[in-house]
């Protein structure tokens, strides 16, 4: 049974996201204190986090660098649930380890079908072999990235897209492209989003001062290429 994690202060969110949740037949478990998050994520393993950013003692953000961070659970996709709008605030909640984020009041219908979704999108299939390219090896069997001798953390979303890249080394993939692999063309991703994930790849696999392996290749798209990057976001 898939299981999905409410973090959420307010009693009456947290009892229509459970109680609609529960009705498409997820388990729930609900934590509604910030400090009880990261021991209940550990002992429950959640397929995945619906995370609200404002919460006493504890922000969201802050969770989600830390969930992004801890091994067993770096993986685990995570929704933001953010009452602000402010666009600044979304893709800071990207940036910090979020896989996709919904603005209050949300709609009900709508989160669901992100949460399909997105569990759709971790879920897919994942191939048997490994792919390397220059110093960088994806292991699939243990989900691990190496950049050398350097292990590279990555959310689920970086991962897949750099799957994808990592495929076709050399060859530029259009954000459009990359859109319709990793997300499946769902319409309530922007195309910006893509360059969100693709700067947080990019910062993971040249975190320990290695040469920058993602090409940007202006109005055009991206591609993994060791050759130096002359074109810059
Ligand atoms: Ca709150």
């Amino acid at each position: 049974m898939t299981k999905i994690m409410i973090v959420e202060d307010e009693a009456a969110l947290t009892t229509l996201l459970k109680y609609n949740l529960e009705k498409q037949g997820y388990e729930t478990v609900v934590v509604m204190d910030g400090k009880d998050v990261m021991p209940t994520a550990m002992q429950e393993k959640p397929d995945l986090i619906l995370l609200d950013w404002m919460l006493p003692n504890v922000q969201g953000i802050d969770l989600c660098r830390e969930i992004r961070r801890t091994y067993e659970l770096r993986s685990t996709p995570i929704i933001m649930l953010t009452a602000r709008s402010e666009e600044g605030d979304k893709v800071r909640g990207l940036s910090f380890g979020a896989d996709d984020y919904m603005t209050k009041p949300y709609s009900i219908p709508e989160l669901m079908a992100r949460i399909m979704a997105l569990l759709r999108r971790v879920q897919i299939e994942v191939p048997q072999d490994n792919l390397s390219y220059e110093d960088l090896t994806m292991d699939f069997a243990k989900r691990r990235v190496m950049r050398g001798e350097r292990p590279v953390h990555l959310g689920p979303t970086e991962f897949r897209l750099l799957q994808y890249l990592m495929e076709k080394p050399g060859v530029v993939l259009s954000r459009e492209a990359l859109l319709k692999l990793v997300w499946g063309g769902s319409i309530h991703v922007e195309l910006r989003t893509v360059d969100v994930h693709i700067r947080r790849l990019r910062r993971a696999l040249n975190e320990g001062g290695e040469p920058d392996i993602v090409r940007t290749v202006r109005s055009a798209g991206y591609a993994l290429d060791s050759t130096p990057n002359d074109e810059e976001e």
